[in-house]
Parts: C-alpha cells; sequence; structure tokens
C-alpha cells in the first residue's frame, strides 16, 4: 500500500497514494511545485555542498575530509524517500534514473556487516558508536528506513531496499537482545524500524524498535549539555507526561512510540503518548500548530511558556506533529487528530516552503521585529534560527528535505476507509478511489475551501449497498451543517465527525458548509507573552499584520487592535480596526492611563503562510488590544 503508516491493528485504514489523489487547489499547487522544484532544488543543494560525494568517498576506504555536519546522510535518504513517494505517485522516469544513481552512491559506502554512515568508523574518523548523544548514526538510519518503506510500497524490493534491510539488521545485530543497552541522542530509529517491520514482516525490526522505546529515559546517556531532557532519556517514554526536551526529537519518538505500542498490544504505552499529545496541546502548542518555544536548544518550553517573537516552531517539529498525530488518529480512529494536522500543514508546512518551492524557514516565530532583508547570495549558509526571511539552505538544513517528503506523500493524509464507508480528514480538491467491504467505492471532493466553506463530495461509483461518509467537523467551525444526498440539512457540533448514511448511486451528492469567516482569537491568560493581545483566524488559517500593510510605513510595533469591531472581509482580503501610534518617551514605563489616540485605520492582514513573500517587513500574528 503505498502509504506511509500502515498500523498491524485499528479501527481505521490508511489509503494509498494510488487511492487518494490531489487534483488541484493549494495542496495540488503545493505537491507539483515540491516535484517540479524543490526536490531537484534539494538535490542540486546536497551535491554542491558534497552531502552525496561523502558516501562515494567514504566508499574508497581512504581518508576524506568530509563535507556537512554529523547528521547530512539523513538529508540524502529524506530526499529519497520524497523522490520514492514522487516516483510512487507519477512515475517519473527521470526522477526513477536520478533514485537508481542515488542507490548505487549510498550502497558503495556500506559495510560488509551493514554499518552505514559518512562520519565515524572510517580512516581518521572516531569510532562507529562512539558518541551516541550527538553522533545520529542512529537517526540517520531512521530516515534510511523511512525512504526503504516508500520504495517497498511504491515500488518493490530493490537495491535500495536491499541496502535498508541490509543496515536494519546490523541495527539488530548491535543494540539488540546481547548487545549495547544505548538508545540515540535523537529519536528516529524507533518509527523508521518499526515502520520498516510492517513493510518487511520482519518482526525482528519491531522488537528492535521497542527495545528503543523502552529504553529511552533510562539513563544511556550522558548529560550532553543541555541535560537528558533534552533526548528525553530523563523519563520513561510510559511515565512521562508532557512532551518536553527538543521538540523534533520528543515528537519523533512519540510517533515511534505510537507504532511500537499498536502493533505490540501495549495499549498503556498508547495512553502513555495520549496523555502526552493531550497536555502538549492544552499547554505547549502556538496558535499555528508550531511546536518549540527554546532557541537556545530547539526545545519545548515550561507549560504555557509560548513567546511569539521567540517560537522557534521548527518546520522538522510541525512535519514530526503531524506524524504523530496521524499515528494517534489511525489508533484510536478519532478524526479530531486531524484537526492538528490540518492547522499544522496550513499554517507551518505551507508557509515553510515558498511559494516556488526554493527557500525554507527552518524556525516559524509568530512575530518578527525588524524588516529582514533576503539573506545573501553568496553561498554562505544562513544560521537556521536567523532572520525574518526563507532561506534556499541553511548550515543545518533538515526543513527543506523534510518538508519534500512530506508535501510527496500528503494525499494519504486526506482520507482513510474502513469496512463500511470513507472518512474525509482534510477538504481539497481530490478523489477516493477505494475498496470498502470488498467493492469499488470512489468519491470527489470540489471545493475551494478553505477560501470558501462549501464542499461538495460527489459519489462516482458505488459496487456495494449502504455505505457511510463521515466529516471530520473542525474545532472552530460553530454551525457547520451536512446536507445529504435526500435533500436533508443537519447541523453539525464543532469538534464532532459528522456521518451520512446511504445506499449511494453515482452522482449522489453530500454537500458540507463550514463557516469560514475571519474571527477573533483570545490567547488563554496563563500565557503570559500573549496576555492582552488578539489574533485573527479564518477557518484553520491564522493570520498575521505586516509592515507593508501599513499606513506610512509604521512598524508592527506601533499598532493596537480594537476586537469589539469584527474583521472584515472584502474583495478576498480581511481588514481590522486599528491605531497606528507614533510613540517616543526615555522610558517605556509609567502609570497605568491610556496611552493616547494614535492613528485609526483599516489594516488588512493575511495568511501567517503568506509572510514574507513580498519584500522585508516586519510582521505579527498576535495583535496589542488598544
Ligand atoms: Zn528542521
Amino acid at each position: 500500500m503505498t502509504t506511509p503508516v500502515v498500523p498491524g491493528r485499528g479501527p481505521l485504514r490508511p489509503l494509498g497514494l494510488n487511492e487518494v489523489r490531489l487534483t488541484g487547489g493549494h495542496w495540488g499547487e503545493r505537491q507539483a511545485v515540491n516535484a517540479a522544484n524543490t526536490i531537484g532544488h534539494c538535490l542540486h543543494w546536497l551535491e554542491q555542498l558534497g552531502w552525496i560525494d561523502n558516501f562515494t568517498r567514504a566508499a574508497t576506504g581512504a581518508p576524506f575530509e568530509r563535507a556537512g555536519r554529523e547528521f547530512s546522510d539523513s538529508e540524502v535518504y529524506k530526499l529519497a524517500e520524497a523522490m520514492a513517494w514522487e516516483i510512487g505517485r507519477t512515475g517519473d522516469p527521470g526522477l526513477e534514473a536520478r533514485f537508481a544513481e542515488l542507490t548505487a552512491i549510498i550502497g558503495a559506502a556500506q559495510e560488509e556487516d551493514g554499518y552505514l554512515n559518512t562520519m565515524f568508523g572510517h580512516p581518521g574518523q572516531r569510532p562507529r558508536y562512539s558518541e551516541l548523544e550527538w553522533g545520529h548514526e542512529l537517526y540517520c538510519y531512521g530516515h534510511l528506513l523511512q525512504a526503504g518503506v516508500a520504495r517497498l510500497r511504491c515500488y518493490g524490493e530493490d537495491g535500495f531496499t536491499r541496502l535498508c534491510r541490509r543496515a536494519a539488521d546490523h541495527v539488530c545485530d548491535v543494540f539488540g537482545p546481547g548487545g549495547a543497552e544505548k538508545v540515540c541522542g535523537h529519536a528516529e530509529i524507533e518509527v523508521g524500524l518499526a515502520e520498516f517491520a510492517r513493510a518487511t514482516g520482519e518482526t525482528r525490526y519491531l522488537e528492535q524498535a521497542r527495545l528503543f522505546i523502552e529504553r529511552r529515559g533510562t539513563r544511556t546517556l550522558g548529560d550532553g549539555g543541555f541535560g537528558r531532557a533534552y533526548y528525553q532519556d530523563d523519563v520513561p517514554v510510559r511515565e512521562a507526561e508532557v512532551l518536553r526536551g527538543h521538540a523534533v526529537r520528543a515528537l519523533y519518538l512519540s510517533a515511534g512510540a505510537v507504532d511500537v505500542a499498536v502493533d505490540t498490544g501495549d495499549d498503556a504505552l498508547l495512553e502513555a503518548v495520549r496523555r502526552q499529545w493531550d497536555r502538549t496541546l492544552a499547554r505547549r502548542t502556538h496558535l499555528t500548530g508550531g511546536m518549540g518555544s527554546r532557541y537556545i536548544d530547539e526545545a519545548f518550553g515550561p507549560d504555557f511558556a509560548l513567546p511569539p517573537d521567540r517560537a522557534y516552531s521548527e518546520s522538522c517539529a510541525g512535519v514530526a506533529a503531524v506524524m504523530t498525530a496521524w499515528r494517534l488518529m489511525l489508533a484510536t480512529g478519532d478524526l479530531g487528530y486531524s484537526d492538528l494536522i490540518e492547522r499544522v500543514a496550513w499554517n507551518v508546512l505551507s508557509g515553510a516552503a515558498a511559494p516556488d518551492g526554493r527557500s525554507f524557514f527552518y524556525a516559524n516565530p509568530l512575530h518578527v521585529r525588524t524588516a529582514d532583508p533576503l539573506p545573501p547570495g553568496d553561498g554562505a549558509l544562513p544560521h537556521q534560527a536567523a532572520g525574518g526571511q526563507r532561506a534556499p539552505w541553511y548550515d543545518v538544513s533538515c526543513c527543506p528535505t523534510n518538508l519534500a517528503r512530506t508535501f510527496a506523500q500528503f494525499a494519504v493524509y486526506l482520507a482513510t476507509a474502513d469496512e463500511t464507508g470513507v472518512q474525509l480528514h482534510q477538504y481539497a480538491p481530490a478523489s477516493v478511489d477505494t475498496v470498502v467491504g470488498g467493492s469499488r467505492f470512489a468519491l470527489t471532493m470540489v471545493t475551494s475551501y478553505p477560501d470558501d466553506g462549501a464542499v461538495v463530495v460527489r459519489v462516482e461509483a458505488n459496487d456495494g449497498g449502504e455505505r457511510t461518509v463521515s466529516l471530520r467537523i473542525p474545532a472552530w467551525a460553530e454551525g457547520a451543517s451536512v446536507t445529504g444526498p435526500d435533500g436533508t440539512t443537519t447541523e453539525v457540533e464543532a469538534g464532532s465527525t459528522a456521518a451520512v448514511t446511504a445506499d449511494f448511486g453515482p452522482g449522489d451528492e453530500i454537500r458540507l458548509h463550514l463557516p469560514v469567516t475571519a474571527r477573533w482569537t483570545v490567547p488563554d491568560p496563563r500565557i503570559d507573552a500573549v496576555r492582552g493581545c488578539a489574533a485573527v483566524e479564518r477557518g484553520p488559517v491564522v493570520l498575521c499584520a505586516e509592515s507593508i500593510d501599513l499606513p506610512g510605513g509604521a512598524d508592527v510595533a506601533e499598532l493596537t487592535v480594537d476586537a469589539s469591531v469584527p474583521p472584515v472581509e472584502r474583495d478576498g482580503r480581511v481588514f481590522v480596526s486599528a491605531q497606528v501610534h507614533d510613540r517616543d518617551g526615555d522610558w517605556p514605563y509609567g502609570p497605568a492611563t491610556p496611552d493616547g489616540e494614535g492613528k485609526s485605520a483599516e489594516v488588512a492582514l493575511i495568511p501567517f503562510r503568506r509572510r514574507a513573500t513580498r519584500g522585508p517587513a516586519s510582521m505579527r500574528v498576535w495583535l496589542p488590544l488598544g
């Protein structure tokens, strides 16, 4: 099945790229740009910087000066995964030829015993597995195995999947029962092994994933500088109460823990991840769905520590949050988990890549104080957290390839099936053509959501009898309604699942109406950093103000808004009533008196994902109430 996650048990069946297809709209375009530009762009940078050549040079057996950071091999693997999904989706022969070239290059660097890493174990390098805290060797295998899953499911067994098997066997040999009782400083091998076990049927890989999950939190790693919570080695997964430490590590670990819990029947472990996820959403997640609020260690902060200007919200944490939410959804059948996927997809993932797919945000703060220029075009790689502009590549460049693999597989997050029907999780122009209860059931979705809230689901084929189409009603969608094929309209509750059951025939339609209008959102007052502010959301889309849209070139720092006046929509744009101030003073504190009138203005807001596409600008999502 051409899909990244196929649990051993669960109430819902994921669909493959051959069953769900984007047929246009925002996500169809995202996927097309990813295929046309992003994959080639990443390949170019990996070649130019020598991160692919590392494999060729390691294969010679002679000492060599290695390019890139300790985890750069994983960028090659994530790009291979993006290519594998894309080949599965389109059969692109040019991409297939490049995939074969990569396979030969990577395979040449693999040792006799299956070891594969260009940073350790070669002449002049440090010994294998001598630095598990920071070495990322097992992390790199995790991404290799996820690429192997994509290749197995989209193509079948080949040279690439065989080298993946040798690497997985090697990991089991070294770290399995009787072997080194260690974990990697960066979780990822767990989720890679667990899915590779599903794709190959080799239960040894699942058992190894389980061992890594159980070992985490037993202090097999050193302090490492940031403390053991940084890599979740402070508390065992099943005992933790909340996600903490490095956000991407915590989320990859959670995704792997769900896989292990599901396939080993470990309901206590599954419940532990659900508990941590719920609390993380309630207390440690930005309005955009972004996770992580500390720059120093790319980490979750304490509960409610969510400063908008220091919202790290790494693009990879967005990818990892989708991975975890999707697995929890498949494990439980609760479509509510797809709410977070929608929020992250629209606000973090789509905005992290430029419209042309050739530059990327690494950090995605909700407030940028300075109108930063574009990064220099002299080939110098910016620091990953620097500035308010997207860059073509970074010194630590985990995000571009992570986005590429996610956009290539994005269609699978739209729908699932079970023995009675199809569940729709995301609304986009798409076709679903699958088998329900042994017979064909095909639908198309026609919509310009979230520009407007009308979604038409048309039945194209139903070779069975009675079927149920279930629709996720987002938590923000107060006043949503569903009209069935018999013309009956029913109000549906926000945050619920609407089910329409009928003996559908071709041409029958279900009409979903979601109330997509701009609305003010205020934060829980425990989030000190944005107390006294409000933001505007429109459906799942978070909006922001950019200085470009302020009168007289004012800075966003000078803006206050009146949230007693609803946002106005006109010509496809959203406006809010605001005051633009011109403050000056020697001391920015004083008595609690009104700070005087500014100039009244109607200020246009734009979707957060479209920030920094019109030149340098300061930007903010949370707007101070006047
Ligand atoms: Zn990243």
